[in-house]
């Protein structure tokens, strides 16, 4: 894709992923952010959500005019213990009921890694279909998408079994309950992925989530070394462009989980930094 192939980002479609600040700030401190940097649009991060529970920052968000895109993540059902799984399965029930108490859009779901105890990958991405599929009409009657996101496959081992855009496809194909699941695409996990365009065009509308972070050529952590948009490897305008040819044209959203950098600057320099390169790098 070329550069040219880029159109303009209108600043209104910025959404801001909480955990690119989480070692700053409170989710208070995050919501009064967002208001003093005019940014309309946030996703939350369920752990932090915890601390003060979801009836707390449904109170906190009300009046605010913020769009609430998600609530990340939960999931993490691959356990392949009867005992355990009535538990996880519970556990994501909770998260939907967050999801519509925060009246979020979208539950980001992580799948969960391969177990040490059941080393066979096709029987683990089939337990965690049937659950999904058995999750279907309690998302429904809560009013809530649950947004499979496909995570890099160097985490297979310890977060997800599912690995790519055409996995998440043929997930919903085999659901058939596009009104229940959709995809989320973050070019840190797809950038890779050489089948990338034509799944997204077979995505399609399935597609509610779009994330945007960049692969450091150094990156130390798989999952807390992000970059921030034009640090790293990814192209992520001709991915973006890929993505809105398949018809998305929400959001977006900058998720940069950074123990090394990011989380270790002033939370009102980190925004107004994701603000310049959301018109330079996206
Ligand atoms: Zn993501």
């Amino acid at each position: 894709m070329s550069p040219a192939a880029k159109s303009k980002l209108d600043e209104r479609r910025l959404c801001l992923h909480q955990v690119t600040v989480l070692q700053q700030w409170s989710t208070q401190q995050f919501i009064d952010g967002m208001q003093r940097h005019g940014i309309g649009a946030v996703a939350l991060w369920r752990d932090k959500l915890r601390e003060v529970g979801a009836a707390e920052v449904a109170r906190m968000l009300k009046g605010t005019g913020l769009a609430v895109t998600s609530l990340c993540a939960a999931g993490l059902i691959t356990t392949p213990d009867p005992q355990e799984t009535v538990a996880a399965i519970d556990e994501l029930k909770r998260a939907i009921d967050d999801t519509a108490a925060v009246g979020a859009g979208s539950l980001m779901f992580v799948a969960g890694g391969i177990d040490p105890r059941d080393k066979n990958l096709e029987s683990t991405r089939k337990r965690v279909l049937d659950r999904l599929a058995g999750l279907t009409h309690y998302a429904r009657a809560a009013g809530i998408k649950i947004a499979l996101e496909p995570l890099h496959p160097m985490t297979c081992g310890l977060r997800s079994v599912l690995n790519s855009t055409k996995t998440a496809n043929d997930w919903c194909d085999v659901l058939r309950a596009d009104d229940v699941f959709g995809i989320a695409i973050d070019t840190y996990a797809v950038w890779w992925d050489h089948d990338l365009e034509r799944e997204l065009m077979r995505a399609g509308k399935r597609i509610i989530n779009f994330h945007v972070d960049d692969w450091l050529s150094d990156t130390q952590d798989l999952r807390l070394d992000r970059g921030m948009m034009g640090d790293g490897l990814i192209d992520i305008p001709g991915i973006r462009s890929m993505v809105e040819a398949a018809g998305y044209d929400s959001y977006v959203e900058v998720e940069i989980f950074s123990q090394r950098n990011w989380w270790k600057r002033d939370a009102d320099e980190v925004i107004r930094i994701v603000k310049e390169r959301f018109q330079t790098a996206v």
